[in-house]
Formats: C-alpha cells, sequence, structure tokens
C-alpha cells in the first residue's frame, strides 16, 4: 500500500519537523544555561580568592625592573595538588583562547570559537539528518530532511539576530562580550545559510520537489527571495568586503536583513511556524530602540542639568590633532554615562557623518572616577583621562579621515558629539596579583584607563606597562596621564612603564639627552639610571604635570629604540609572579599573535608548572576589530 505508507510518512515528518527546532532550542538553552553557571561560579571563586588573599597588598617581593625578579622563582618546589583546578583552567585557556588558527593573511580563529561553530554544526546537521528513513526503506529521503531543515533553519533566526546585537540578553547572562558574539552570529548564519540551501536547493534539484499547485506562490517566492537575499548577505559580509568597504556592508546588511527575514515571516506564516521567526524583529527593535534612547539621553541630559545648574559646564565636544594621522577627542561626560576600564563606546558625529546612523567604536581612553575628577585643579594635565570620555581615533580612509582632515583644516574645534555605550567588558583585574598591559599605538586607548584605574585601586602587587609606538612624538599623547597613575599607585604596588619606539631611524627624534635610552638590548628595556632624576632639553617638550614633573622625570620609566620582545618580557615578568598573573593586549594583530605566542609555548604555560606554584595567567585580548 504505498499511497497509505506515504500518508504515515507525512505524518512522521511533519511531527518531527516540529519537534526538533523545540529539542534544538534545549540544546542551545542548556549550553547557555551551562555558560552562565561558570561565569557564576568563577565570580564567586575570585571574591573568594580576594578575601583570601589580602597579602598582594602588603608589599612587593621584588623592585620595579623585571629583571631584578628573582630567576629561581620558577622552580618553586614542590606539586600542589591542591592546585588542580588553576591548572586545569590555566589548560583549558591555552588550548581554548591562546590556540589559533590563522586564516589568509588577516585572519585568525581561536580553538573555543572553532568549537562552537563545529558544535553547532554537528547539532544541526545531526538533528536535520537523523530519522530520515521513510516507511519504504529508503535512507536520506530528501522529503524528510527538506523540510525539516528548513525549520530548523528558520527556528534558529532569533538567535542568530540576539548573536548579531550590542544590547542582549546572552551577553548579560554569560558576561561574554558582544565583539565575541558577533564572531559567532556571521559563523552560526553561515551554518544556517547550508541549512536554508539544503532545504530549497534540495527541492529544485527533485524532480517532483515542488508541487505544481505550488509554482508561482507568494509564499513560495517569498521563501527563494529570503534565501537569495541571505546568500547575498553571507558574501558581502566576508571580511574582505567589510574591509574594504565597511559602509556598503553595513547598509548592505541592514537592507538584505530585513528582506531576509520578511520574506521567512511570510513564507513560514504558510506552515504556521512564523512564531518562530518574527521574534528576531522584537530582537532587533529591542537593541536598536535601546541604543536610540541611550543616544538622546546622553545628548539631552547634558542640556538639562546645565539648565539647572548655576555653574558653567562645558557641553561641546572638542577634537585636536595629536600627530598628523591621530585625532583626540574630549567628550564632556554626560551626567549617568558610567564606564570600566576596556570598555567602548559608538560615537555619531553629526557633522562629520555621511547618514545620521552612522556610528563608530572607540575604545574610551579615559577613566570615570569621581573622586579623581573632583581632586583636579583646573590646570591640571591629562585630566581630561579621568574628567571627559577621551577617545584617540587613527586616521584610515573613511569617517575617521573625514575628522581628521576637518580637525586638520579647523584647529582645535569644538563638535557635537553623540555617545551610543559603553560597550564591550572590562578585564577583571581585581584578582590578579600582577599585570603586564601591552599597546601598540593607539592600542593605548584600552590599556591608559586600566593603568589608572589599577593604579588608583592599588590592589594589585606589580604592573609592567610596555607601549610600543613608532614614533617619539606619540609619548606627548597620554603622557601627563602615565605620571598621574605613577603618582596614585601605592607604595605597595610596584609599576614599570617601558617605552619602545620602533621608527628604523632615531635621527629625526628628540630625546632629552638624559632620557635612558637603549638602542639595542635585544628588545629588553633598560635599567633606570639616576641621570632620569633630572630635567632635560628642549627639543622634546613633554606636557607637565600640575607638579612640573614629566615622564621622563621618573625611574620607571624606561624608554628604548627597539621592537620589544614580548616573550622576553612576559617571562620576565612570570618568573616573580606569584598568585594570577592577568596580560592585557590591545594593538596589532602581529603584536597580539606575538603575545599569544609567548603565553603558549613558554614552560609556565603547562599544567604542571601551575602545580608547582607558578602564576595562573589570563590573557585579554583587544584587536579593535582588526584581528
Ligand atoms: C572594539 C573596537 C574598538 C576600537 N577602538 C579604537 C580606538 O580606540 N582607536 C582607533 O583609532 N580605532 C579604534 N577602532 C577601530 C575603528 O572603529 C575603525 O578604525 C573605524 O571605525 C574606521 O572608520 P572609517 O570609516 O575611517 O573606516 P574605513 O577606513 O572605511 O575602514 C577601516 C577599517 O575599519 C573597519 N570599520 C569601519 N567602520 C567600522 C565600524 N563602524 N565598526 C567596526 N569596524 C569598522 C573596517 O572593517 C576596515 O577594516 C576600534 C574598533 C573596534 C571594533
Amino acid at each position: 500500500m504505498p499511497g497509505a505508507t506515504k500518508v504515515t510518512d507525512k505524518t512522521i515528518r511533519v511531527a518531527l519537523a516540529k519537534t526538533y527546532p523545540k529539542e534544538i532550542w534545549y540544546f542551545v538553552a542548556s549550553f547557555i544555561f551551562l555558560l552562565s553557571l561558570v561565569r557564576v561560579i568563577s565570580f564567586v571563586l575570585q571574591r573568594l580568592h580576594r578575601r583570601r588573599a589580602p597579602s598582594s597588598q602588603t608589599g612587593g617581593s621584588y623592585g620595579s625592573d623585571p629583571e631584578l625578579a628573582s630567576p629561581t622563582s620558577l622552580s618553586r618546589g614542590t606539586t600542589s595538588l591542591r592546585r588542580i583546578p588553576t591548572a586545569a583552567a590555566n589548560a583549558w585557556r591555552v588550548i581554548a583562547f591562546r590556540s589559533t588558527l590563522q586564516i589568509g593573511k588577516s585572519y585568525s580563529i581561536c580553538l573555543a570559537d572553532m568549537f562552537v561553530t563545529f558544535a553547532y554544526i554537528l547539532v544541526l546537521f545531526v538533528w536535520a539528518l537523523v530519522n530520515t528513513t521513510d516507511l519504504e526503506g529508503v535512507k536520506f529521503d530528501w522529503s524528510f530532511y527538506s523540510n525539516r531543515a528548513g525549520t530548523l533553519a528558520a527556528s534558529q533566526f532569533p538567535l542568530i539576530t540576539v548573536l548579531g546585537t550590542k544590547n542582549n540578553v546572552l551577553t548579560l547572562l554569560t558576561g561574554i562580550s558582544y565583539e565575541k558574539m558577533n564572531n559567532l552570529h556571521r559563523m552560526s548564519a553561515r551554518v544556517l545559510l547550508v541549512l536554508l540551501w539544503l532545504h530549497a536547493g534540495s527541492k529544485l534539484a527533485v524532480a517532483d520537489g515542488i508541487d505544481a499547485d505550488e509554482i508561482g506562490t507568494t509564499w513560495l517566492n517569498l521563501g527563494y527571495v529570503s534565501v537569495f537575499a541571505f546568500s547575498l548577505l553571507a558574501i558581502v559580509s566576508l571580511r574582505p568586503i567589510r574591509a574594504v568597504a565597511y559602509e556598503f556592508f553595513f547598509y548592505m546588511h541592514f537592507a538584505l536583513a530585513f528582506v531576509v527575514l520578511l520574506g521567512a515571516v511570510y513564507h513560514t506564516a504558510n506552515f504556521n511556524f512564523q512564531q518562530y521567526v518574527w521574534p528576531s524583529f522584537l530582537v532587533w527593535g529591542l537593541d536598536r530602540f535601546i541604543r536610540l534612547l541611550r543616544v538622546i539621553i546622553y545628548a539631552v541630559s547634558p542640556r538639562l542639568i546645565r539648565s539647572k545648574s548655576t555653574e558653567s559646564q562645558e557641553s561641546s565636544a572638542r577634537a585636536d590633532m595629536l600627530a598628523p594621522d591621530l585625532v583626540r577627542l574630549r567628550v564632556p561626560r554626560p551626567p549617568g554615562f558610567c564606564w570600566s576600564p576596556g570598555q567602548l563606546s559608538y560615537i555619531i558625529v553629526p557633522s562629520v557623518s555621511t547618514l545620521p546612523i552612522e556610528a563608530h567604536p572607540f575604545s574610551i581612553a579615559s577613566i570615570h572616577d569621581a573622586d579623581l575628577a573632583g581632586e583636579s585643579g583646573s590646570e591640571e594635565k591629562g585630566k581630561e583621562h579621568w574628567n571627559d570620555v577621551v577617545f584617540l581615533i587613527s586616521a584610515r580612509t573613511g569617517f575617521t579621515k573625514r575628522l581628521a582632515d576637518k580637525v586638520s583644516q579647523k584647529g582645535e574645534s569644538a563638535m557635537t558629539v553623540l555617545l551610543d555605550g559603553p560597550y564591550g567588558s572590562s578585564p577583571d583585574l581585581d584578582s590578579s596579583d600582577t599585570v603586564v598591559l601591552i599597546a601598540g599605538g593607539t592600542g593605548i586607548s584600552y590599556t591608559l584607563p586600566l593603568l589608572l584605574s589599577l593604579a588608583k585601586n592599588g590592589r594589585c602587587r606589580r604592573v609592567h606597562f610596555i607601549w610600543s609606538i613608532r614614533d617619539s612624538s606619540h609619548l606627548r599623547w597620554v603622557s601627563p596621564a602615565i605620571v598621574k597613575a605613577l603618582s596614585l599607585a601605592p607604595g605597595s604596588m610596584s609599576i614599570s612603564v617601558s617605552i619602545y619606539i620602533t621608527a628604523s631611524s632615531t635621527s629625526s627624534i628628540d630625546l632629552p639627552a638624559q632620557v635612558n635610552v637603549n638602542l639595542n638590548l635585544g628588545g629588553m628595556p633598560a635599567r633606570s639610571t639616576e641621570s632620569l632624576d633630572t630635567g632635560h632639553s628642549e627639543p622634546f617638550d613633554l606636557e607637565k604635570t600640575s607638579t612640573g614633573v614629566d615622564l621622563f622625570d621618573l625611574r620607571a620609566v624606561q624608554v628604548s629604540y627597539s621592537r620589544p620582545a614580548f616573550d622576553r618580557l612576559i617571562h620576565s615578568e612570570l618568573y616573580g609572579a606569584s598568585g594570577h598573573t592577568s596580560v592585557c593586549v590591545c594593538g596589532s594583530q602581529g603584536i597580539a599573535r606575538a603575545v599569544r605566542s609567548s603565553l603558549r609555548v613558554n614552560p609556565f604555560a603547562g599544567p604542571n608548572s601551575i602545580l608547582k606554584g607558578a602564576p595562573s595567567i589570563t590573557l585579554h585580548v583587544e584587536s579593535f576589530g582588526y584581528a
């Protein structure tokens, strides 16, 4: 009775196509629950560690120079089984986050991202392809997996939408920052595209794939429009296209995503399955609404507060050129705009943006600290780094170039800047005994607030701030803020600042004669010399702080004319470290790669060294979206 089996087949496959999307969601929800649980547990463990380790505030065990650290401290005695959880966590970090696969010249992916992607592919395709043998014994009967692939893909639309938004419940629950979610957004969208083609393509590939009475119907046509729009979207989202024409990608994404979702809602409504798809509009709309609300509140609140207050407050942002290709933007902090070091904000500059919604992300190069803001006098140099919302913006070819051109033409000028933020996660450094901060060029926007905040909190024992710049004139960008950080640090905290000037020729660089310049020390900073305690000659004019001190007056500051050897710098820190060490890096891909590999191959990375008392290490990498 082939007719009867066909009817039964249909009943079975319709039932499975309805059941499996629910099962996938149970799976995804369990995974999210697990990540949230891990977050809560690690939060509790960190608090406990902080309570149990007040010793980290009682003074450093070594001096301010990493080379002074005891080289014997690596062999830290006998294996302690109590350190097994720390060793396991460290091994996981090394494998999951520091081992990367390089794809092409400009892209690398860590194993954790790869694992999540493969797991997602596996789960979706197993659910799509199991139980596809029909009642006549035909294996992988297309009619079983075709529609099921469609329902599975459609059911995942809200997930990929959530992963692509900035204000979302997943970030709230798991603490995973929106940029990392964005990577998953792209990867999961590509998986869904394959699934959608399995659905749409299989119908085109077999002779009776589409019933005669279905051909030409709106719901079918819109289904195909949706799949084609999705495919185009995947193409314009490719990294090389985003890198060359970001604006084009942005607006195409906006339009195509709308077409995909609208087509999908209409198409699935034919099978009463639209309830899985339309929530995507809600998720997207809520994110946009929150962003708009933030922008409006931060734009309006300073005016409201100022009109009530008798004090005159500066309201406009000010932009000036720090170098031919570097703009500093100082935005007076709108009431209610609070952020943590390492976070970023999107900025809109209506007089520079091509469309009102053109917003670009920049790390906030200042900290929000009411005490410091209250204490600082009006003449204090660098005070914008604890009073205002500061951005250091490198001129590239689009918005940033237009901004730089405008400021170069007009000189220091006032402009309206709208803020949407803060976003991104702030590295939790409170439970670290040793912190190594590494920046290349404008990457200092990420590490400087961390330095200021660490110095102000005074909790950790040792901070090494490493900054690699092309030209000595870049020192002007932030020198008063670095001096301030050094002055804030309590006596119990040891801070070193190592600055590497990598310009190939030193002839064009005017540094004070007394500055401790190391021309070729294999990347290691020279130890400070007494000569640094005196003033310096005229040509290089760093801004002095209100107390008349500049960067070069400080012993903790070392300047080298060489490229930093990150592995040696980091290893020398780790020799002296105990407890937990955090390494935060922001710079070019090359810098991020060098730091990752130095923490992957060095002897400290092995779980066995942790068991013997070597420091466990957490690495935080900010890549400005380029890595
Ligand atoms: C988390 C994060 C923090 C950042 N912090 C800083 C910072 O502190 N200082 C700094 O100088 N730069 C920072 N950037 C980079 C900065 O956002 C881009 O350089 C800027 O958006 C380029 O604008 P443009 O129109 O001049 O770009 P183009 O010259 O057109 O493109 C240059 C590159 O920027 C990327 N890009 C362009 N627009 C955007 C956008 N809206 N969002 C993301 N990437 C974009 C493109 O992929 C391209 O590779 C950060 C980026 C990210 C993702």
